[in-house]
């Protein structure tokens, strides 16, 4: 039997304990680094599974490695297991967890019994939705070893090369002076006119803006009490661009909102950015190829698989990931009836539909990374494109 038949056979195999796996972790919704259920289960299964896993890894309580196979290239495919407030399993990481599982394990029964040298390392990454778990893998060395990354995510189309944005968040503060505000509403300087003045300013500036451009912002606090000119107001805005250079360029005209904005309400502002940027995704031209031809053999035509037009995702760390070894993010339909981040893509995410196609997904991952191993020419293609678009 093939390398790529044995993978396959193996994560057939495993789907019904897959099946459990992803049921149990969207039935207990965790966010940004409080993941205990689903580190716990996910280890448990890779362990079990004959990995050899570190828990807790890279200094992150719910991170984890898992590694099989020896010598050889080494290869990574990546689990997320994080869940949104109120709504969730809302953007389906139960199932990107099974998948970098199921890969992971479909990859190293066929190494192993094909007696082919190579490595695959399963990497438990939390805190996807906004915590950038992934930047902190990256700085705790986590792809040193690696040469290449994987994984897939659950969306609204079969996609190759989503277009995934780099977003900076900021909290802005306007800060004013409190009056009576019928008594003597001159003596105030109002800090929520401030802030929505601000507000609307970005809203007029988007129309000047280019399309790809996404920015958008919530208010947290608005002042105390009608009768009192506010004297504190704070908002939270995303600012998201596909190019670093185009952020940058939007990040400065978004402050220029903010100041315009306290100077004619006679308010003093101040800003925090994260810190902690996500960065584009620098999809992986070879690789994404051969997951898109991996995958038409096993029935499914991505959309931009020879050319055609993709779609566009929000913004994942990710991106990160893919400015420091060649990567992917394919994205891959499950039935729905509304789009990621809502309750009833929650319900998605648990229906016997989208595992079976989270199987599929899975399947043209393995047998992707199997080429990778397996292919020298690959691995200097995937690496030639990697350097190309980061001008080395
Ligand atoms: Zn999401
Ligand atoms: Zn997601």
């Amino acid at each position: 039997m093939s390398l790529w038949d044995l993978a396959s056979q193996t994560i057939d195999a495993a789907s019904e304990s897959l099946r459990a796996l992803s049921l149990d972790i969207h039935s207990h919704p965790e966010e940004n680094y409080e993941e205990e259920h689903a580190h716990q289960a996910l280890t448990t299964w890779l362990a079990d599974s004959g990995f050899d896993v570190t828990r807790s890894a890279y200094g992150m309580d719910t991170a984890f490695a898992a590694t099989r196979g020896s010598g050889g290239p080494t290869i990574a495919v990546l689990c997320e297991y994080d869940a949104l407030p109120g709504i969730g399993h809302a953007c389906g990481h139960n199932l990107i967890a099974i998948s970098g599982a199921a890969a992971g394990l479909g990859v190293a029964e066929a190494l192993e019994r094909g007696g082919v040298e190579g490595t695959i390392r399963v990497l438990g990454s939390p805190a996807e939705e906004g915590g950038g778990g992934k930047i902190r893998l990256i700085d705790e060395g986590a792809f040193e070893e690696v040469g290449a990354a994987m994984m897939i995510h659950p969306g609204t189309g079969d996609l190759l090369y989503p277009l995934v944005l780099a977003i900076d968040t900021c909290m802005v503060e306007f800060r004013g002076k409190n009056a009576h505000a019928a008594g003597a509403p001159w003596e105030g300087r109002n800090a929520l006119d401030a802030l929505v003045l601000a507000y609307q300013a970005i809203a007029l500036m988007r129309q000047q803006s280019h399309p790809t451009v996404r920015i958008h912002g919530k208010i947290h606090h608005g002042g105390d009490k009608p009768n009192i000119i506010p004297d504190y107001a704070q908002a939270e805005f995303y600012v998201r661009a596909p190019q670093e250079g185009r952020l940058n360029e939007m990040v400065k005209r978004v402050e220029e909102c903010f100041a315009g904005a306290a100077q004619a309400t006679g308010c003093e502002w101040s800003i925090t950015w994260s810190g902690q940027r996500y960065s584009n995704m620098a999809n992986n031209g070879p690789l994404a190829d051969r997951f898109g031809r991996r995958w038409l053999d096993l029935g499914v035509h991505a959309i931009d698989l020879d050319g055609g037009k993709g779609g566009s995702f929000g913004s994942t760390d990710m991106g990160n990931v893919s400015h420091v070894v060649p990567s992917i993010h394919p994205m891959y339909n499950i039935p729905h009836k509304s789009g990621n981040h809502t309750p009833e893509f929650t319900e998605a995410a648990a229906s016997e539909a989208g595992h079976q196609l989270t199987m599929t997904a899975t399947k043209a991952m393995a047998h992707a990374a199997l080429d990778w191993l397996t292919d020298p020419d690959l691995r200097d293609r995937a690496q030639a494109d990697f350097d190309a678009s980061h001008g080395n």
